[in-house]
């Protein structure tokens, strides 16, 4: 490649194998979702989603797409009462593997200081609390771990006929969403990364039709971003509010849909498509993949097409 990998004839998806390699490997993506090939695995269980609100920080464009970035670092483990509290550890790389293995029940406080109900271990000990800020957690389904969301981003088409990279039944949605999450027992993501069990992505497929009201903060932000480089503060986006009703889907081991390309990912796929109007697809085709300044050049088909499965066996979570 002359220069930096993109979505141009010249260096787009058909390039990428040169500066990386791992393009042309066994487990790539994404792939076609033969339907009728995906048998349903009565042993894959319900997705449990726990987005709490308020960890959104930041929505950039990186001149490939746009990510909306979340606040993924550590909690904070507390021990004695609410009205005396005492920090006993704080530490980025060992944190999940200690909470797990020295606090087997545990009472999880989810506010920065109130404690909720909600998401915890069924038995509180007395005088042991987590303390964490709002974190955005997805676990259960085809996962054995816990994974944290770190950021969100989309990949669309320059006409509605294209621009998700799974396709159905080789049917190609208008676009498609990825909340990208890491295995916390990784301590970061970028080791996580690192690790064929490392990534948990949550896809989700946009059709035109009916806005999606929980989508129009993102819109709304898009034009303060326009060209590549530009960031903007965004927070308290409730990532909840870009899911389907139903969270029936497809699993395949898989990887990193853009360079580097790494074969991290445990892939989940929702069947259902979200509803976005014509209006939000056109504010998300209106944004630049080059700098500011630079020739405009429109952030549209951005990406890439599906790759040969090798023998992967996509499953379904319903029958
Ligand atoms: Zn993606």
């Amino acid at each position: 490649m002359s220069h930096h990998w993109g979505y141009d004839p010249d260096n787009g998806p058909e390039h990428w194998h040169k500066d990386f390699p791992i393009a042309k490997g066994n487990r790539q993506s994404p792939v076609d979702i033969d339907t009728k090939a995906a048998a349903h695995d009565p042993k894959l269980k319900p997705l449990s989603i726990c987005y709490e609100q308020a960890t959104s920080k930041r929505i950039v464009n990186n001149g490939h797409a746009f990510n909306v970035e979340f606040d993924d670092s550590q909690d904070t483990a507390v021990s004695g009462n609410m009205s005396s509290v005492r920090i006993l550890k704080k530490k980025r790389k060992k944190s999940p593997k200690f909470l797990e293995t020295t606090f087997l029940s545990i009472f999880w406080a989810l506010a920065h200081v109130s404690v909720m109900m909600d998401c915890r271990p069924s038995e509180p000990p007395p005088h042991v609390f987590i303390l964490q800020r709002k974190k955005c957690m997805l676990k259960e389904g085809p996962l054995a771990d816990t994974y944290r969301l770190i950021q969100f981003h989309f990949h669309w088409g320059s006409c509605d006929g294209q621009g998700s990279e799974h396709t159905v039944d080789k049917k190609k949605y208008s676009a498609e969403l990825h909340l990208v999450h890491w295995n916390t027992k990784y301590g970061a993501f970028s080791k996580a990364v690192q690790q064929p069990d490392g990534l948990a992505v949550l896809g989700v497929f946009l059709k035109v039709g009916d806005a999606k009201p929980g989508l129009q903060k993102v819109v709304d932000v898009l034009a303060s971003i326009k060209t590549k480089g530009k960031s903007a503060a965004f927070t308290d986006f409730d990532p909840r509010g870009l899911l389907p009703s139903s969270l029936d889907y497809w699993t395949y081991p898989g990887s990193l849909t853009t360079p580097p390309l790494l074969e991290c990912v445990t892939w989940i796929v929702l069947r259902e498509p979200i509803s976005v109007s014509s209006e939000q697809m056109t504010k998300f085709r209106q944004l630049s993949f080059s700098g500011e300044g630079e020739a405009e050049k429109p952030m549209v088909d951005n990406w890439r097409p599906a790759q040969p499965l090798k023998g992967r066996q996509v499953r379904a979570s319903f029958q």
